[in-house]
């Protein structure tokens, strides 16, 4: 049956009265809400009591020590250090969420199969009008509530709207008992799947109107970043929590024991204002090693690697996916429109028939097909099924109209395609009431059903198939049977057959991709196996695997291969002692394609399996990582994890190389955050032992936090990948994010930095050499306080160090020279940000900070000495990075 649908005119008229075909979003809260609650975290919170504790203090001080207003510049530097921190955190964080929410979006581009302006032709669903006559075909999402007017075997999977998995849908409401459904039997609602049949509706309901509309809360695509590394990092920033408190309670222990012992007793006032002090450094200290910036690096990391894979065609659905890719250790992957083009084309047709059934191997192609030719366009586009389209393509080719040929037929049972069948049936009845059956599939099930079978025409189809297999070609046989009167052979989803007789094959060409070959050397380089699950023939297979490169008919054999079939025959047991083995699974059914998954994550594997029909749904779910196709079913992407929008097989190995990066960005943001927090915690906590005021002011410290959580995350977290993660083999999946190798380097070199600066704040304390000499003597005396800019050249050294080290954490397992590793920009943004920052603390706000200007006096005059001090600092700390670059060239 042909239909018309509506004309463009009437979309716009529709439009105008019906709206557009989208669910409003839920409103979110408002941004100054968010923004607002950020400041509601329990450690920021504490930090606003003691900031407001602190001008308490500076109150009383200011009264006490002849109304200098001085004093109140720390407080103020503390609450500008936390609207600083907490804003920048909240602008990248809330910039980074915004990538997540095209997700939101994507559901409703997807395109939806129509008949509009009396032609078929695709739209996105959100185009969708009220009136719209659509085209709906297993594994199709609904797009919107109506009615159906002509279906096949319509089974509907209405569990997102009523629970119900499976319900039986028809155009004729008789056909189907609904006495006890929620919905009635012709009625399909929006959000609904098709998981059997085809069949055509009338969009009565769009948008909200829809049964969904009214239920419809949140998208449906998960977008929580919650990933088994974020539970790892949760872990982690746990304990470390723990051990700040335990340190930050050693703190105010010691200087209080340090006042309380090595001073006069002052009175309650003095004891008090030092007692909030050291509460706030303790405070402060916390604040300094929980990670807070771990989330946002996280965030970040996910947010950018998101967006950039978009640019590489994955569509990232479920955020886990992007770092198990990268710990993924085999990729079973199906042949057509991945490995291949999909751009199918009809080769060469062999009629075996005699030349009065010609016609029955045309109409076979037109008629026994779901496809159908948008012929809108100057050159017409397949709508459906490729491989039934290339036929389509081939008639029309040949000047022969397959509508014509549809339309003076009328359809009364089919058995659609399946993988599991590999053939397809049709029924129907002609205008001169004649009654025909036509088969069409794969050609050795389809050529053994028929009847009139001979030994030379065995032969010879055995010859071609062989021959076209040889060529990587996909084939199909055809048949047909003439029913008689008052029978009919497809009842209840099955076929019986008297006298089917054989009609011809077809060879279709379907090319190679040409960048499939390069991309799967690189995951093969990469330690990841793969392995291909076809339905097509062995020989096809063989001929694919080996223009690919993962076939060599020199050293691969019969272990190397099975066919579906076989593979369903061995044991559980058997199964996985080959599997390591199998490269390609022929004529494969698609619960084999779950069965080989499971198989292989019993042997310990990390598995990213494709899938584009809805059968392939269970492996999709079963797999670590599901990567569905673009032009795969709506059902086939939901259960996925990552639709590869170009179907390509050299965009899964770009999904490898993001993951594998995003994992190293995650471990280079860790190194560096944990080695400024080792040596900034010994540091305050040994200080906090030998002198009375803290090595590190609260205002210093928050900077320094700044520099290593909100800079470090957005510095190291979002680094371009490089090509060279792919030269190592897959880490291990159950392995800690912190390795050995981290372990070692943030204990030593946090622990190097601790001793450095605490041997200058040892100087600096001691610098009066004749206490130093008599320390033994007169210990009391010896426990000073540091100068302001004793203080600032301390402060320095600590900043100046980590600084460069941020570099050395950058370049963290690239096994490159810090010269040649690629910078981002964005990292040379936050470069530039921390030296203008630290310039600008120590020559313009230094009083906010306790230090005192270097490069001019604080009348504004050029300061040579102080100057020196600076460059000297920035030189000598360097020394960082060159020990880095020595050690390299030396272990190379
Ligand atoms: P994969 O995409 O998993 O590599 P495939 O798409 O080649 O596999 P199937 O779709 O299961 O695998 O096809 C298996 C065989 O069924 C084909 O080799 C062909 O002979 C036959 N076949 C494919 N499509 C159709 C169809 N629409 N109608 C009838 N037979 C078909």
């Amino acid at each position: 049956m042909k239909y018309n649908g509506l004309s463009d005119s009437e979309v716009i008229e529709s439009r105008k009265k019906h709206g557009e075909n989208i669910l409003t979003p839920v409103k979110k809260k408002t941004w100054w809400k968010e923004y607002i609650g950020m400041f509601t975290e329990p450690l920021i919170v504490i930090l606003l009591i003691a900031g407001v504790l602190s001008i308490a203090i500076s109150v009383y001080d200011f009264y006490n020590l002849g109304h200098d207003w001085k004093v109140f510049f720390e407080p103020t530097g503390i609450f500008i250090a936390i609207f600083l921190a907490t804003t920048l955190a909240y602008i990248f964080e809330s910039r980074a969420n915004k990538a997540f929410n095209i997700l939101n979006h994507v559901n409703d581009d997807e395109t939806v199969d129509l008949y509009r302006n009396g032609t078929v032709t695709t739209i996105p669903r959100k185009d969708i009008v009220v009136g719209d006559v659509v085209i709906i075909n297993t594994g199709d999402e609904i797009p919107a509530d109506g009615n159906i007017i002509d279906s096949i075997d319509l089974n509907i999977d209405e569990s997102t709207l009523t629970g119900e998995p499976l319900c039986r849908k028809s155009a004729d409401p008789k056909d189907v008992d609904d006495s006890e459904t929620t919905y009635p039997s012709n009625r399909l609602l929006r959000g609904t799947k098709v998981m059997e049949g085809h069949g055509i509706m009338i969009v009565d309901k769009i948008g909200d109107s829809t049964e969904m509309g009214k239920v419809y809360e949140q998208s449906q695509i998960d977008n929580s970043v919650k990933t088994p590394l974020n539970e790892q990092l949760a872990k982690l920033g746990g304990l470390i929590t723990k051990c700040s408190y335990i340190i930050a309670g050693l703190i105010i222990i010691a200087q209080l024991t340090n006042y309380l012992v090595f001073n006069e007793w002052q009175g309650w006032i003095p004891f008090l204002s030092q007692f909030l002090r050291t509460v706030m450094i303790a405070v402060t200290l916390i604040v300094v090693a929980v990670p807070e910036g771990l989330p946002m690096a996280v965030t970040l990391s996910l947010a950018y690697s998101m967006s950039r894979m978009l640019k590489t065609n994955n569509l990232v659905r479920k955020m886990h996916a992007c770092e198990t890719m990268g710990a993924a250790t085999v990729i079973c992957t199906d042949k057509t429109g991945t490995l291949t083009r999909n751009m199918m084309q009809v080769y060469k047709t062999d009629f075996f028939g005699k030349d009065e059934q010609y016609k029955y191997f045309l109409e076979d192609m037109a008629i026994n097909s779901t496809a159908q030719l948008d012929t809108s366009g100057e050159t017409p586009v397949v709508i459906g099924n490729p491989t039934e389209g290339s036929l389509l393509l081939w008639l029309k080719s040949n000047g022969i109209d397959y509508n014509k040929l549809r339309n003076t037929k009328t359809r009364t049972a089919e058995l659609p395609f399946n993988t599991e069948r590999k053939f397809m049936a049709t029924e129907i009845q002609t205008d001169e009431n004649e009654r025909i059956l036509y088969i069409k599939g794969a050609p050795e099930i389809v050529y053994d059903i028929c009847v009139d079978k001979n030994e030379s025409k065995t032969e010879e189809v055995n010859r071609l198939l062989a021959e076209y297999q040889n060529k990587a070609m996909r084939t199909l046989g055809f048949a047909y049977e003439v029913i008689k009167e008052g029978k009919t052979h497809i009842k209840n989803n099955r076929l019986s057959l008297s006298n089917l007789q054989f009609l011809g094959i077809v060879a279709i060409s379907d090319p190679v991709r040409t960048d499939v070959a390069d991309a799967v050397k690189e995951v093969s380089d990469a330690g990841i196996n793969v392995k291909i699950v076809t339905g097509d023939t062995p020989g096809t297979a063989k001929e694919i695997a080996r223009q690919i490169g993962l076939w060599d008919n020199s050293i691969d054999n019969s272990d190397n291969i099975i066919t579906g079939p076989e593979f369903a025959e061995l044991s559980d047991g058997q199964l996985r002692e080959r599997v390591a083995d199998l490269k390609i699974i022929a004529r494969a059914r698609p619960l084999d394609k779950k069965r080989l998954v499971e198989a292989l994550q019993a042997n310990g594997e990390v598995v990213a399996v494709t899938g584009d029909g809805t059968n392939d749904a269970p492996a999709l779910k079963t797999a670590h990582v599901g990567l569905s196709m673009g032009d795969g079913t709506s059902v086939a992407k939901e259960a996925s994890d990552i639709t590869i929008i170009d179907n390509s097989f050299s965009s899964i190995g770009r999904a490898v190389m993001w993951g594998r990066s995003l994992y190293k960005n995650i471990q280079r943001f860790l190194l560096f955050q944990l080695t400024v927090n080792v040596a900034a915690c010994l540091l305050v906590l040994v200080g906090s032992f030998i002198g009375t005021e803290s090595p590190l002011t609260v205002t210093q410290m928050l900077w320094v936090n700044l520099i290593m959580d909100t800079f470090g995350a957005m510095a190291l977290a979002s680094l371009p990948p490089s090509r060279s993660v792919m030269n190592e083999k897959p880490r291990d999946r159950r392995s800690s994010i912190l390795t050995r190798a981290m372990l070692w380097e943030l204990i030593g070199v946090g622990f190097i930095f601790f001793v450095i600066t605490l041997g200058f704040y040892w100087l600096f304390i001691h610098s009066d050499i004749d206490s130093l000499l008599q320390l033994s003597n007169v210990e009391i005396e010896a426990r000073h306080t540091i100068t302001t800019y004793d203080a600032t050249l301390l402060f320095s050294i600590f900043v100046w160090l980590h600084f460069w080290y941020m570099f050395n954490s950058r370049c963290f397992e690239t096994g490159e020279s810090i010269f040649k590793v690629r910078m981002s920009k964005g990292f040379w943004t936050i470069v530039m940000i921390i030296v203008l920052g630290q310039l600008f603390i120590t020559e313009i706000a230094y009083e906010f900070f306790n230090v005192s200007p270097m490069i001019h006096t604080t009348d504004w005059k050029f300061n040579p000495t102080g100057t020196i001090d600076l460059l000297i600092i920035i030189s000598v700390s360097s020394i960082v990075l060159w020990i880095r670059e020595a050690y390299h060239i030396l272990s190379r």
